[in-house]
């Protein structure tokens, strides 16, 4: 038995204790969990009871982002050792699927991914993952920056799949936590701006912090007119939605440049519109983002290098036994709050 953060239901949410596994397998490490970050998704298991076809149908553990220390390691695993600190890819693909043998393990269809139901998440004391998963981190990165590696992991996989040309111009739709995680690895990937557009002026100002942003308040400025301004009526080279706002996919096309990129990385809840022969006009390139892969080393480097720092997006860290509260103050939902994390163990 260990204590864990459950959500027994929709809106219900214990920290009692539940059955996990704790002994590492072949291939498999033990790690005490330090840090864990509260992500979007976690909160709307907890009001929505649901993400799309993923339904919340019995007791489930929540959280993802996370970064700790191993303490035990299975038989065969060899580029982890007791006591080094690690974050973890919570996303498992079958090695054997065809999705796997591509390198495209994010999609595989058979993945299994932390508090995603029917699988437990980390926020509790220990869990058990596949060394193959398991990243080390360098003195230099703390626990709350390696518990940040999750989510800057889908900025990375944007910024790739931008495939960014050094002094390109991007404009990023929604300074959530997402997007102003985009914003930062487009930059660190060669954008010489970031056009970051938000309705929200706290979160703009938080954005504004790093050397490169451009914040746009959409409330008090057209952004399409002032894109066109600062491009000189050319278009951004990489447009990234971020906001999962459907309305915003009525503006990218006219935000792009002709020959520039499309990248949707939010989720919007429905089918959006598409002006399919003005994309087309353009030869606008429109790609998609599904986690990442590939792209822990990439951003656990950055931070290493001191080039990237995400300590200013860690608004609140909360204690264990606090962690209900730490979701109900998730849910408010304030515009000064970027990152909330709980700290499970000292
Ligand atoms: P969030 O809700 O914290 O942030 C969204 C931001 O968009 C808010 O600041 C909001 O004010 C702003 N916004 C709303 N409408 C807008 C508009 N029309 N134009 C510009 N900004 C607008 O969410 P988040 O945690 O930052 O996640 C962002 C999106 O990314 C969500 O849809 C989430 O589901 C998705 N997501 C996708 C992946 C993936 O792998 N593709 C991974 C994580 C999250
Ligand atoms: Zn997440």
């Amino acid at each position: 038995m260990a204590k864990a953060l459950v959500l027994e239901r929709q809106k219900e949410l214990r920290l009692r204790d539940i059955d996990l596994p704790l002994v590492p397998g072949p291939d498999e490490v033990k790690i005490r969990i330090q840090t864990v970050g509260i992500c979007g998704s976690d909160v709307h298991y907890y009001t929505h009871g649901r993400i799309g076809p993923f339904v919340v149908e019995r007791p489930m553990v929540l959280g993802h982002e996370a970064a700790g220390t191993v303490v035990e390691v299975g038989a065969g695993v060899r580029h982890l050792s007791v006591g080094e600190r690690v974050c973890m890819e919570p996303g498992v693909p079958d090695p054997q699927s065809r999705a796997s043998r591509l390198g495209l393990y994010n999609i595989d269809p058979a993945v299994t991914f932390w508090a995603t139901p029917p699988v437990h998440g980390v926020l509790t004391p220990f869990v058990v993952h596949p060394a193959a998963y398991t990243y080390k981190l360098p003195d230099q990165v703390s626990f709350a920056e390696g518990a940040m590696v999750e989510p800057f992991a889908v900025g990375m996989q944007a910024a790739h799949k931008a495939r960014i040309a050094p002094g390109d111009t991007a404009v990023v739709l929604g300074a959530g936590p997402i997007g102003i995680m985009v914003a930062i690895a487009a930059l660190a990937g060669g954008c010489a701006r970031a056009i970051v557009a938000d309705l929200a002026q706290p979160k703009l100002d938080i954005a504004a912090r790093y050397q490169g942003v451009v914040p746009v308040n959409i409330r008090e400025t057209n952004l399409v007119e002032e894109v066109r301004r600062l491009t000189d009526d050319w278009g951004a080279d990489v447009v990234f939605e971020c906001s999962g706002a459907s309305k915003a996919w009525e503006t990218v096309l006219d935000l792009v440049r002709p020959g520039g990129a499309i990248v949707a990385v939010g989720l919007p809840q429905g089918p959006v519109p598409l002006d399919v022969s003005a994309a087309t006009t353009k030869e606008a390139r429109i790609e998609t983002v599904f986690r990442y892969a590939h792209q822990y080393e990439r951003a656990i480097a950055l931070f290493a290098s001191g080039r990237v720092d995400l300590k200013p997006l860690i608004s609140e860290t909360f204690p264990f036994e606090l962690s209900v509260e730490a979701f109900d103050r998730a849910v408010e939902a304030r515009p000064t709050d970027v990152k909330l994390q709980i700290r499970v163990a000292e």
